[in-house]
Formats: C-alpha cells, structure tokens, sequence
C-alpha cells in the first residue's frame, strides 16, 4: 500500500471539512467504547487478566527466535510448509508461487493486515489470477476500487450504509437494497459462490501458536472458516511478532482480545487450524503454508519501540483517540491508524517518510490506559518525537523553539522570568471575553479553537506567596 503518510495534515484538515465523513464518524463515535466498558464488568480482574496478556506477549518477544523455530517444527510435523518472508514483496512472491505451484485460477482471502502492506490483492490481479476479499468491511472497500481501510477490525466502518447501497447496486448490477439485512443476504449470496469455486483461501493470523504449529483466526461473519476450509489450498499470512507461545495463552488473551475490540465477551467464530486435512477428514485443506513475515519487524524488535510488537490488533486505541475520531483513519495515509498506526508506521517505513505521525496525538493517554497489553503508546510517541527531534527531522522553528525551552527550564530564574512575560503577553491577547482567539505564530492551534487567556499570576508566583504565609 503506497505510503501517504506525509500529507497527514493536509488529509486530516480535508476529512474533517468532510461533512458525510464527519457525519459517519460521529455514529460510530463512543458506540466501541461503551460496550467494551460495559464487556470488561463481566471479567473480575481485568487489570489481572490484562498484566496477564502483557506477560504472555513480551515472553513470546523476548525469545522470538526460539518461539519461531519451535513453531516452524511442530507445523511442518503436521504437513504444512512455513515460509519466511523479509520483505512485502516476499510475501507477493511466495503467494504467486504457491498459486503457480497449485494451478490456482481463483483466490478468496479473509481479512489479513499484513498483505495490504504488500499490496498482495493488486499483485494477484497483476499475475492474471482472480482475487476476492471475502470480510464484508473488505469486500466493500475492494468493489471500490480497492479503497484503504479506515480502521484495524473495521475496515469500512467510515462508509454509511447509503454509501455502501450505491456501491452494491453499481458492483452486483441490481435494484439498490435500502436496508443493511438485504444488503448482508446480498453480499452473502455474492461470496458463496466464491467460496464453492475458488482453488486457494488466503487469511492473516490473529495468532500463530508454537506448540501446536496452529493458526487461530477471530472473525465476527464466518468468512475465515470457509475461506480456510473449502478451497483445497490455505495460506495464512502474519508477523513474526503474531507467535505466542501456547494455546494456554491464547485463551488468555482470547479473554482480552473481543472485550477490547467490540465489546463482546467471545467472537462469533474463533478457528483454529493445524495441520492439513487427514485422511477421512471432510473438511480442511490439503495443502497448507504458512508465511512468516518479518518486513521491518525484527528492526523494531531490537529498538526503543519493541513494546509496539505486542499488539494483539484490538482497535482499542483508535477507539478511544480523540484524533482519530475526528480525522479518522485514512488520515494516517498506511495499512495502521490510530496511536498504534502513528507508532508502527514510522517504525515500518522510516520515520522520515511519517513525519507528521508522532504529533498526531494529544498524548492525554486514553490509549496507553485502554490497550489490553499494556502497551505505553504515549511514550513510545514520545520516543518517535525525540528521535525527530535529534535528527533534525522537524521544521527549524519548531527545533529553536524547544531548545529555547529546555535551556530555559535548566535556569530557573530566567525561566519564572519568561513565563511571567508569557502570562501577560497572553493575557493581553485575550479578548473581551477573556478568551484567545488568535495566537501569533501558533495559528495551527487557534485556527479551530479558542482558549481561556491565564486569569491572573503564575503558579510560582502564587506558590511563593504561600510559602511565606
Ligand atoms: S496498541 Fe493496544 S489497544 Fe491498540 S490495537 Fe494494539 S493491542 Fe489494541
């Protein structure tokens, strides 16, 4: 998927002048978030449970080589081959050879985040073969000329259903169906078909497991099930960070990964797959792959960033993200958006191809509290944003701004000297009504907003008058 991650600005002032986006938007506002608040009353610890999934995915990261090894040797054992893939155009490559090698015409796939880092559906259709994405979310987006999803479990969440109607009606040649059930039971008796007639179904991995050489896949409509099973040939793509370690520990994390992705306390369909199809089994397919894929992670694992690796893809983050929520996802211009996207993508592709990304945050730490693993998303921003900060990658006012600062803060007297100049000249800015409505050289901040003028004396000024009290 091409990087656009630069022109973050310029997309986030667009989407949000985008009144049906905005309009979409705020119907899916707070609608996660309240039933994961509501889910999590079920758990009776969930703060134990969460310390929990923290534990089981940074042991699986601190001896990744070893997991991985483990899991390459026990999928093999129960017939499947296990490729590794060092670059998204791996990935592309083994899946067309797997498909050559099998005399493969037509291709299903359910939802996999890894293969929209290497483009995979548009490299299948370059090599002459058909391809269908078989999650409805991403179904949607591909009858739209392959759109980029918006959103890490709900790719087309930012489409209202008018929207999607039109785009059914234009897709499938039919009368445009104005209720979701009909739109649903259209789609289903589209994908069927497709189901019954293609030779290879691809999917991602929510999780591969080392001790069982398994896949375990979560989806919410089924499509990973048939995707997986029909076809005579199954491929499932993920991250070298996806392995855990036993099937003990998905169950835990399996009570932590759809409480904090939907709200719910288990996922319609939860698969686990092993092995190819045995001898007088009905389902299954018979030839099985597996590709492991590195594509910048093994970078990140060995960096400031590597508690980055242990997210388990829930949503929660970009949920819960005032920005996000107001920009929305195409905002963040890759395959991650949201908090985790604005960390994972800088460390995927360059920080200097991302560079708005580490400021897309307030860092008031809805995220950091919410991730189920724990992840401290706010610092981690941090880091990006004095990684750019010391390689000059910032713009220079912004750089002598902050070096001001922090010469000022390292002499304490000069600094209770500026901030008092700083409170009047602020107070004399604001207006009748005791309010900023125009910042000289910070107009980015009042462009959409205003903010209350400092009422009166500084802290430290009102600090020091109580001291001699
Ligand atoms: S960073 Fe945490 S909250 Fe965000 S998607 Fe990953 S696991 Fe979920």
């Amino acid at each position: 998927m091409q990087v656009t991650s630069m022109h973050f600005k310029e997309r986030a002032h667009a989407n949000m002048a985008n009144a049906q986006l905005q309009h979409n938007l705020q119907k899916i506002k707070g609608k996660f978030v309240a039933k994961r608040r509501e889910s999590l009353t079920e758990l009776d610890d969930f703060e134990g449970t969460r310390e929990a999934g923290r534990a089981i995915r940074q042991r699986a990261l601190d001896n990744l080589d070893v997991w991985l090894e483990i899991f390459e040797r026990n999928a093999t054992a129960r017939g499947a081959t296990v490729l590794w893939a060092e670059t998204p155009e791996e990935i592309n490559a083994h899946v067309l050879d797997i498909a050559r090698r099998h005399g493969v015409t037509k291709i299903i796939k359910s939802k996999s985040m890894v293969s929209e880092e290497s483009e995979l559906d548009r490299a299948i259709e370059a090599a002459g073969l058909k391809v269908v994405e078989t999650d409805l979310g991403e179904y949607i987006l591909q009858i739209n000329d392959y759109e980029p999803p918006s959103h890490i479990i709900g790719p087309a969440l930012h489409k209202s259903k008018e929207e999607v109607a039109d785009l059914f009606a234009r897709a499938h040649a039919t009368t445009r169906k104005t209720e979701i059930a009909e739109l649903c039971l259209e789609a289903r008796g589209v994908l069927r078909q497709h189901y019954l007639t293609a030779d290879m179904g691809i999917s991602g991995g929510n999780f591969f497991v080392a001790e069982t050489g398994s896949v375990v896949l979560v989806t919410n409509e089924g499509n990973a099930t048939l995707t997986t099973t029909l076809p005579r040939v199954h491929v499932a793509i993920s991250g070298i960070e996806k392995i855990v370690p036993t099937l003990e520990d998905v169950a835990t994390l399996m009570r932590l990964l759809p409480r904090s992705a939907t709200g719910q306390s288990i996922s319609n369909y939860v698969d686990i797959l092993t092995g190819v199809k045995g001898q007088g089994e009905f389902h299954g397919a018979e030839h099985m792959y597996f590709i492991v894929v590195d594509a910048g992670r093994s970078g990140v694992l060995g960096s400031e960033l590597r508690e980055a690796l242990r997210c388990i893809r829930c949503g929660a983050c970009m949920n819960h993200c005032p920005v996000y929520q107001n920009v929305g996802g195409h905002s963040y211009g890759w395959v991650y958006p949201g908090p985790i996207g604005s960390i994972l993508t800088p460390a995927y592709v360059g920080i200097e191809r991302a560079l708005d990304l580490p400021q897309a945050a307030t860092l008031c730490n809805q995220c950091g509290v919410v991730c189920p693993v724990k992840i401290p998303l706010p610092d981690l921003l941090r880091k990006l944003r004095e990684q750019q900060f010391e390689r000059g990658l910032r713009p220079w006012p912004e750089r002598a701004g902050l070096r001001l600062w922090s010469w000022l803060a390292t002499h304490p007297a000069l600094y209770a000297i500026a901030t008092r100049i700083g409170a009047r000249l602020l107070r004399a800015l604001g207006g009748r009504d005791g309010m900023v409505h125009k910042l000289p050289l910070g107009g980015g901040w009042t462009d959409g907003r205003e903010f209350p003028a400092p009422a009166g004396r500084t802290f430290r000024e009102l600090y020091a008058e109580r001291k001699t009290k």
